[in-house]
């Protein structure tokens, strides 16, 4: 029998969800508030990988792993399911000044992150004496792109995408979800998924209980410069430059705790430029042709919650995915399909069960 799902929230977490239960012949509803991919998703750098790898434990890293590892494939099927090219980009990471620059190469190795000697493009950016090594298999995505080519690939599979329509509360019964009340009615479905991001905890209200996701701001600049200026990704003690095909130049980020403001502030455009310029002096002749902020969905160690509810046996959650929601958006909707249809392949699901704190109310 086909099961219909209800996911709310259309950013990469839900909208990978989406592509992962469609392609198992489920029915999918997705129902977002804005457009589809407007939030964090279409803010993020677009880095497939952590920041660094070596700087997180083995929740983090399985998921990290595994997701970079199924995007190049991922980004072919949307290519060719869409028509919308999402810009997957094998650029190579370059990460500098590593405090111990032994010990992360050793962990490299024993993990299966490719290391090689860098290129002379990319060696010429090392500069003064440094510790630092290249990571050639470091991928990226254009983040607004992949939104549209996601959109398309789920809408060609058959998910219907209801966007501006907001999911005002679950209605709960007895160890169950009953709907989604939005302003224009109720919403039904089998089993629903709240892969809300940031806001996901405020959709939750008492029934979020134990879980403990909150907005954390992250503001980039965006320089526009001649093609080829930054061959690769540049990683430096919590900031990076990302190069885009057609020569923009991302610098990120902020790491802000100031609740749901997503305003952008001068403070940070002084960080970022000196930061930028610094690592680059060529971007002095680059315009800053666009700043912005976005809305992380940020969670205690990075882990996000990929598990069913404890008290409502239909309803899931795909959220808080912090940092690195894009890079472990595909691996993270294996999981969730799983865990809904006990069917196909994924990470073992326990390190993102909800977690284990008293619920206050049942
Ligand atoms: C500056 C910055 C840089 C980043 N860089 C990277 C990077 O390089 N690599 C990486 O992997 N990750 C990066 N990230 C993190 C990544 O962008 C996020 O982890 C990821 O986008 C989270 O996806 P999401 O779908 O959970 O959340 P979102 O993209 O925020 O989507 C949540 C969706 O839920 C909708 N919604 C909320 N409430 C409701 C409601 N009541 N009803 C209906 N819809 C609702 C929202 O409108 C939104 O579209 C970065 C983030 C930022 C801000």
């Amino acid at each position: 029998m086909t099961t219909h799902v209800l996911i709310i929230g259309a950013g990469a977490i839900g909208l990978s969800s989406a592509f992962a239960l469609a392609q198992t012949g489920h029915r999918v509803t997705l129902l977002d508030r804005g457009p589809a991919g407007g939030e964090s998703t279409w803010a993020g750098a677009g880095i497939l990988s952590s920041l660094p790898p070596w700087g997180y434990g083995s929740e983090i890293n399985d998921l990290i792993r595994r997701g970079s590892r199924l995007w190049p494939e991922w980004a072919e099927r949307l290519k060719r399911l869409s028509g919308l090219d999402p810009e997957y980009l094998p650029s190579g990471m370059l990460a500098l000044d590593i405090a111990e620059c032994a010990a992360a190469e050793c962990w490299c190795r024993e993990h299966d992150w490719p290391l090689a000697e860098p290129p002379a493009t990319v060696a010429r950016l090392i500069g003064r004496p440094s510790q630092a090594l290249w990571l050639p298999a470091i991928g990226q995505l254009r983040n607004p792109r992949l939104a549209q080519a996601l959109r398309q690939t789920v809408q060609t599979l058959g998910c219907d995408i209801q966007t501006h329509r907001a999911a005002l509360n679950l209605v709960y019964e007895e160890g169950r979800i009953a709907g989604v009340a939005t302003a224009d009615g109720l919403l039904q479905a089998d089993v629903y998924v709240v892969a809300a991001g940031a806001w996901t905890r405020s959709l939750l209200a008492d029934n979020a209980a134990g879980l403990d996701i909150q907005p954390v701001r992250g503001q980039i600049l965006l320089f526009k410069a001649p093609p080829g200026l930054l061959p690769c990704i540049v990683y430096r003690n919590g900031h990076y430059l990302v190069p885009r095909a057609d020569g923009h130049i991302l610098a990120g980020s902020t790491l802000e705790f100031v609740g749901y403001d997503k305003s952008t502030t001068e403070a940070a455009k002084d960080e970022l430029l000196s930061f930028a310029h610094d690592l680059l002096p060529e971007l002095d002749a680059s315009a800053v042709v666009r700043q912005w902020a976005g809305l992380r969905p940020g969670s205690p160690k990075n882990i996000p919650t990929i598990a069913r509810h404890p008290h409502y046996g239909n309803l899931y959650v795909n959220s808080g995915h912090f940092r690195y929601g894009v890079t472990m958006a595909p691996a993270s909707a294996e999981i969730l399909a799983r865990l809904i249809t006990g069917q196909g392949e994924s990470l073992d699901p326990a390190p993102y069960a909800w977690p284990n704190r008293q619920l206050d109310k049942v």
